[in-house]
């Protein structure tokens, strides 16, 4: 099998960037909230068909709440495959086109998931278009997985995701770039999520205050507590996002709760915030404390065969006269699944652009060409 040549391949996928551009728009125009399965269906039914005319096997994983998982196995020269990783669940609800149609200017294309992560998978496709077309077929096996509730936490996909991985040599995540460099993602926090509930004695405010214990009270007590666990040196943080708690002004509140998100560099400091939480003691007797949740994403660490794939990207970047970065994210994806099993994994290698989960999201249709053929190259030559 010839090996591929980046500069063919841009060549190739430059010349074929309208086509891009119309896949683009149909993938976007069939909205995919996570919570509507019908319509994540819709769309995965249609994804299924244009993998299969890129001579993709394809098969579904059914989920009951979720769309169903899309899996499409491309058999290449060398039976080990690379993983293309990616979602085709949006955060957008049903109806958002109209007020935020898909568009495209001179130099963006803008809409509803258009970077987080339909662009994505469009580069997908046409990486591996570019590669039976202008490279001599795939010479490496590819496995891409589509998932429906990355959004959501990636409950059902988590096992599917790390199944495949572990028969990968190596992970590519179609996720957006990172900031205005366009960074690859070589590292991610871990992720979790904590819920911290105190029950109380509630009491006539008026009436029999000192019989009230307040939940409020105890858990401002516990907030202050729980904010000083950040530590910024070693990359942690906590944030108590979202309290609840009380009835009315006269009433000492009998309960009240926190959730807590919680992000770390390190896998060492999972269990050391697990203690941490664990260890609250209410500060008033008469108050209980009820601490649930944990980590949810381990954290994406820039190992050894990391740095080396990233500098493999880096080199062929650079035949194409580019000069490409790498970044750390305090975000997480499912690539920080990929990579706690130490499969070699790069992140980010999707779309370039700004504002995912906003209004204003958008791709730069300058970068599509040579990042989609900067994942052809890769592809081939892991
Ligand atoms: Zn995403």
């Amino acid at each position: 099998m010839p090996a591929a040549d980046p500069r063919q391949l841009l060549r190739h996928l430059e010349l074929r960037l309208p086509e891009m551009l119309a896949t683009s728009r149909e993938l976007v125009e069939m909205e995919s909230p996570s919570f509507s399965k019908d319509a994540v269906d819709r769309l995965g039914k249609l994804l299924a068909v244009k993998f299969e005319a890129l001579g993709g096997k394809t098969q579904f994983h059914h989920v009951k709440t979720y769309g169903d998982h899309l899996q499409v196995d491309f058999a290449g020269t060398n039976s080990k495959p690379v993983m293309l990783l990616g979602h085709h669940d949006t955060v957008y609800d049903l109806g958002t086109l109209p007020t935020m149609p898909f568009r495209t200017t001179r130099e963006r294309l803008y809409g509803p998931g258009t970077l987080d992560m339909k662009c994505g998978i469009v580069m997908m496709m046409f990486a591996l278009a570019a590669l039976n077309e202008a490279a001599g077929g795939l010479s490496r096996s590819v496995t891409a997985l589509l998932n429906t509730d990355e959004e959501v936490g990636s409950e059902s996909s988590r096992p599917i995701t790390e199944k495949l991985a572990k028969q990968s040599e190596a992970v590519f995540v179609l996720e957006p770039a990172q900031g205005p460099q366009a960074a690859l993602k070589t590292a991610r926090k871990g992720v979790g999520d904590y819920y911290v509930k105190v029950t109380g004695r509630a009491a006539h405010a008026g009436v029999d205050f000192e019989k009230g214990h307040s939940a409020i009270l105890e858990l401002a007590r516990q907030i202050e507590c729980i904010s000083n666990f950040t530590d910024l040196k070693r990359g942690l943080t906590v944030n108590v996002g979202v309290i609840r708690g009380g009835t009315r002004t006269n009433v000492v509140a009998a309960e009240a709760q926190a959730e807590v998100d919680i992000r770390i560099a390190s896998m060492k400091d999972a269990a050391l915030l697990e203690e941490k939480f664990r260890s609250l003691k209410p500060n008033d007797g008469e108050c209980k404390l009820e601490v649930t949740g944990g980590l949810n994403r381990p954290p994406m660490e820039r190992t050894r065969e990391i740095a080396a794939l990233f500098a493999k990207a880096k080199q062929i970047a650079a035949e194409l006269g580019w000069n490409l970065e790498e970044a750390s994210t305090g975000g997480g994806s499912d690539g920080n699944f990929t990579a706690a099993l130490g499969v070699p994994t790069l992140d980010g290698m999707g779309a370039a652009g700004e504002g995912a989960h906003s209004r204003d999201e958008s791709v730069i249709l300058s970068e599509l060409p040579r990042r989609t053929a900067l994942l052809a190259a890769m592809i081939q030559m892991v």
